[in-house]
């Protein structure tokens, strides 16, 4: 099997190539990453990768130094993304953060490959169009998200019209018990303390703001095609049961496994067939109780605001993602405080409410790249009158 990594220096990244370094039938085409060129490197060299591409340009040179002599092509920029992912391939991890992910998942989705789908705004943003991608190409998205992939899972041999319901779980994060003053006064070391997952920076913060079951929320439609009614969030700080799908017939199947995100990259990897992963097993008399709570929408507003995303529907998650993208930027500046991030998002879908383009159900990847710039200007204005 040929396999490229997008995103291969990150938390995400890094997992994958720990899964594919400790097999020896796969080979690898491309390795991406950002500004970590050093790492990027090491990776391409180990996995002999036929390519290592950085986003950015002006990495360049440091890359083809690191790499001189190893025979790895050296590429950077935006286009040379594009063009990596181009490469005739089986499958494609997408586990670049932000935005910036949704391009070379199109063209990965576009030569047939398996995309596995970590980068969850191409679905909140262009979740229609990702789906009618695949299908036009009958290439196959696999869930990465845990809680997806949990679903995912639990729905095998099932038939999704039976499904009544699905819920996910949040661990609450580090301010499941903070009362409203003090998440008031939260700090951004206090919001990167997550209690059970080690991840990216942006995802640990949006993991203690909610913004993160917030976007799952969304993912869960777009790739289940459910309606919102079906999709539930339940706080279960243990972060034992990842999701579960409640049947017709009252029957709920629940996913269980450790917090370690190799678990649903190695599914992935690996499906439809299961093999060894080296994640830990579950001793469940240690554990000793699985507790479960209804998350408090007065402190954490995300949920609320993901669920009026999905009524809206069109391209109002691309403008959710964006204006959470530069509320988050704000907050990790020290430009806003943590519960600025809910009235920031907030602020900026209200001011966008009467603008058609909003709701329009056509999507096309300019239409949703335009949305993201509007509301990303939106969102900034509002922020500079913020404190
Ligand atoms: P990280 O921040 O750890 O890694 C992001 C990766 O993207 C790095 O390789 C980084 O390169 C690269 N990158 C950053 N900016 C750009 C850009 N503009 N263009 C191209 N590449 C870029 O993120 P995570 O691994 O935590 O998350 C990746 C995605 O997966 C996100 O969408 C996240 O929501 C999702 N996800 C993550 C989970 C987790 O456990 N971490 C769980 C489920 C989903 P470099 O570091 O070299 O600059």
């Amino acid at each position: 099997m040929r396999v490229s990594v997008f995103g291969a220096t990150g938390s995400i990244g890094e997992s994958t190539f720990d899964l594919l370094q400790r097999r020896d039938d796969i080979e690898t085409v491309a390795l991406t990453g950002g500004r970590n060129v050093a790492r990027l490197a090491e990776q391409a060299r180990a996995l002999r990768a036929e390519l290592a591409v950085t986003a950015h340009d002006d990495c360049y040179d440091a890359l083809k130094e690191a790499l001189a002599g190893s025979g790895v092509e050296v590429a950077a920029g935006t286009e040379a993304l594009i063009a990596a992912a181009e490469r005739p391939t089986d499958w494609v991890m997408s586990a670049i953060v932000g935005a910036a992910g949704l391009a070379p998942g199109f063209r990965a989705l576009a030569q047939g490959a398996t995309l596995a789908l970590a980068n969850k705004e191409s679905l909140v943003t262009a979740g229609p169009l990702l789906m009618a991608e695949a299908a036009r190409h009958s290439a196959r998205i696999l869930p990465v998200d845990s809680e997806h992939s949990a679903v995912f899972q639990a729905l095998v041999g099932e038939d999704i019209s039976q499904v009544e319901r699905v819920i996910i779980t949040a661990s609450g994060g580090p301010f499941r018990e903070w009362s409203k003053a003090a998440l008031a006064k939260a700090t951004l070391a206090e919001a990167m303390q997550h209690p059970n997952w080690a991840m990216g920076q942006r995802i640990t913060i949006d993991s203690a703001s909610l913004f993160n079951k917030a976007l799952e929320l969304i993912e869960t439609r777009e790739y289940f095609d459910l309606e919102p009614a079906q999709i539930e969030a339940v706080v279960h700080p243990q972060s034992i049961i990842h999701a579960l799908v409640g049947f017709r017939d009252g029957a709920m199947m629940a996913h269980l496994g450790a917090p370690d995100m190799r678990h649903a990259i190695g599914y992935a990897l690996n499906w439809p067939e299961r093999r060894d992963l080296p994640v830990a097993r579950l001793d469940l008399a240690q554990i000793g109780a699985l507790s479960f709570e209804a998350p408090d929408p007065e402190r954490f507003p995300a949920l609320r605001l993901s669920r009026e995303v999905m009524e809206l529907r069109g391209h109002a998650g691309a403008a959710f993602n964006a204006a959470k993208e530069i509320a988050l930027d704000a907050f990790i500046g020290g430009q806003i405080r943590f519960l600025g991030m809910a009235e920031l998002v907030e602020r900026t879908i209200d001011s966008l409410l009467s603008d058609s383009c909003l709701t329009d159900p056509v999507l096309a990847l300019e239409t949703v790249a335009a949305m993201d710039q509007m509301a990303r200007q939106r969102a900034r204005a509002i922020a500079a009158h913020m404190d």
